[in-house]
């Protein structure tokens, strides 16, 4: 890795070459230009204008005689001779001879002017010059120029105004990780006994606004240790070099603030994957930043107390070199807030303005679907300049609701939040999965249903229940799991008459199961125990090759064709006699965007 200049060193340049020039200036160039003045005459005309009493100041030297006329406008110079009586002709003609310095008539002031303020005016323009290179170093403007070296890791100590995990509203699950976070940095000992040692890195996974560095600031201000929170966009703005430079200065400025949280924003900005081949320059740079974050966190041991936090909407797009075990191997996921989280986090920041008595909370959350913490703080930023705009002293239900249109209308454009209709088609489509898969098994197929858009692009999300690990899986298990897979699209023909290209990844994962039993497992009648399907690779993601005639290729299309479609059937079926159950459970989650198992089966076996 190259050795990285300071910064700093150029500034020490200027203010060296700036010295250098001030004493050339008034050592060598001030008595040259003020020598190139004086005008050099022979002693009879210094005579003469004695005579003539056109003398005014008179400077006798050992090795020469400097005088001015009478008005002083013009230094002349003259070489001294043995003359007695000048002292007596000088004084007849009226001059003075004080022997004092002709051209410094105010010492102090000119030591000012010559040595002083050049000085002062060449450090203003140092530091002025220092500051716009740290502004665009990414440093913010309160960053010293002396600085220049270090990273511009900004230091947050815990203040009274310090963030907590309760100014971070809805967002539990992703507390409760943290929380872990907070006891270690509060008593390491309590873990380093036992021998454990908390994760280096913690990567929090969530759209923007979603209170990833809330919860960062609140995981310091818990803890009580001081913040250092850079963005990883800011590493890589520089000259080739610097970025790597900025990593271990944060690092260390970090291990000497131990215990403390260091905070790296948008990740993906340097920790992308590498490139195989050579890169562009941008490339390396941002290569050589990686690899220094990597060879830092590499460096010190799990128990320093140093925490990493990063943030990235994109964790698919980070190089795995970075998620590796002893790096980044955790991974709190930051979703956008459901319903109840949205009332609390216009809550939350209501407290901050003055609201009506009586403003329904709810109702606005229910009207911002989609939206994150950011946009909700928003909102109720909005709906308080509106309420000032109309000249009223508090906010209104009326300003919340106006504003909402304002913050989410702008944002529709940019991330597509669903319409009222598209929600309630996922809400179909997600009971649809579940409500087939318990029907079947008779247990509850779901510990959550949401339908809050999730980071992977799924609009909506059922999180299975595993029962037990499950090694062996019979044909009855493999048909019923095809059956929920196309609960959902049977479930949005059912109940809405149109279906959808959000079965998409249900009818690759139902197709591809289909065609497993047929070709692989050697669940089909009319083949038997046959496999034309052979995988390779069975680690490395598994290629499958189909090795057998075309007119067998057809038959086992036809066939995988077939059981779908059964299996479609079968969904059908259970979805229109349960379809109280369906519309009741669909109209559940629409309103509340998510379900629990608990809730689920409560509703579904409701008479
Ligand atoms: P991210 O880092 O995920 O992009 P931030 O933490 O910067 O988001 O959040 C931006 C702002 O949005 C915060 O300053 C806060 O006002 C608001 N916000 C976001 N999420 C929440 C939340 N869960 N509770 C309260 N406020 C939130």
């Amino acid at each position: 890795m190259n050795e990285v200049k300071s910064p700093r060193r150029p500034l020490m340049w200027f203010y060296g070459i700036t010295l250098a020039i001030i004493i050339l200036f008034n050592l060598v160039f001030r008595p040259m230009v003020a020598e190139a003045q004086i005008k050099t005459v022979d002693y009879g005309t210094f005579m003469t204008m004695t005579e003539e009493e056109n003398i005014g100041q008179v400077e006798i030297r050992s090795n020469q005689i400097l005088f001015t006329d009478k008005a002083g406008t013009q230094v002349y110079k003259t070489g001294p001779m043995n003359d007695p009586d000048l002292a007596d002709r000088l004084h007849a003609a009226g001059a003075s001879f004080s022997g004092e310095i002709i051209e410094e008539p105010n010492f102090l002031l000119s030591f000012l002017a010559t040595w002083v303020l050049p000085m002062v005016i060449f450090v203003v323009i140092g530091q002025v010059m220092s500051r716009k290179m740290m502004n665009k170093m990414g440093g913010g403007p309160g960053a010293m120029s002396f600085n220049m070296g270090k990273s511009n890791a900004k230091i947050y100590v815990k203040s009274s105004g310090g963030i907590k995990f309760d100014d971070v509203a809805g967002e539990d699950e992703a507390k409760e990780n943290l929380t872990e976070i907070v006891d270690y940095l509060h008593d390491p000992k309590k873990y380093t006994e036992i021998g454990a040692s908390m994760p280096k890195g913690i990567l929090l996974v969530g759209p923007p606004g979603t209170g990833k560095t809330m919860l960062a600031k609140a995981v310091a201000g818990e803890a009580n240790v001081p913040f250092f929170s850079m963005s990883g966009s800011e590493f890589v703005e520089m000259f080739v070099g610097m970025g790597a430079s900025k990593v271990r200065d944060l690092f260390k400025q970090a291990k000497e603030k131990a215990p403390c949280i260091v905070f790296i924003d948008e990740i993906d900005a340097i920790g992308g994957k590498r490139s195989t081949g050579g890169g562009m320059g941008g490339h390396d740079e941002r290569e050589q930043t990686l690899n220094q974050l990597l060879t830092e966190m590499d460096g010190f041991e799990g128990n320093t107390g140093v925490i990493i936090l990063a943030a990235t909407n994109r964790p698919e797009s980070l190089d795995p070199a970075l998620t590796r075990p002893g790096r980044f191997d955790r991974r709190v996921p930051v979703e956008l807030p459901d319903l109840a989280g949205r009332e609390a986090i216009l809550r939350v920041h209501a407290r901050k303005v003055k609201v009506e008595p009586g403003v329904d909370f709810l109702t606005i959350a229910r009207m911002a679907s989609g939206a994150s913490g950011a946009e909700l703080a928003n909102i109720v930023n909005e709906a308080a300049l509106r309420a000032v705009r109309s000249g009223r002293r508090s906010v209104n239900q009326a300003d919340l609701e106006e504003s909402i249109e304002v913050v989410i209308a702008g944002y529709q454009k940019k991330n597509a939040i669903l319409t009222d209709r598209e929600k309630m088609i996922v809400a179909y489509h997600e009971v649809g999965h579940a409500l087939v898969a318990a029907r079947q098994t008779n247990s509850a197929p779901v510990q959550k249903i949401t339908i809050v858009p999730r980071t992977s692009g799924a609009l909506g999300y059922t999180m299975q229940v595993e029962e037990g690990n499950h090694y062996l899986m019979s044909k009855e298990e493999m048909e019923n799991k095809i059956a929920t897979y196309t609960g959902g699209r049977a479930a949005e023909e059912l109940a809405v008459g149109s279906i959808t290209t959000g079965a998409v990844n249900d009818i690759e994962q139902a197709t591809r199961l289909a065609r497993a039993m047929i070709a692989r497992y050697g669940m089909s009648k009319e083949f038997g125990m046959v496999a034309f399907e052979q995988v390779t690779n069975q680690y490395l993601g598994g290629d499958a090759s189909l090795a057998c005639s075309e007119k067998t290729q057809t038959e086992i299309d036809r066939q995988v064709v077939e059981l779908v479609k059964t299996q479609y059937e079968k969904a059908m079926t259970i979805l229109r006699e349960n379809q109280a159950a369906l519309h009741r459970l669909a109209k559940h989650l629409y309103m509340n965007e998510t379900l629990t198992g608990e809730e689920f089966m409560g509703l579904l076996n409701e008479a």
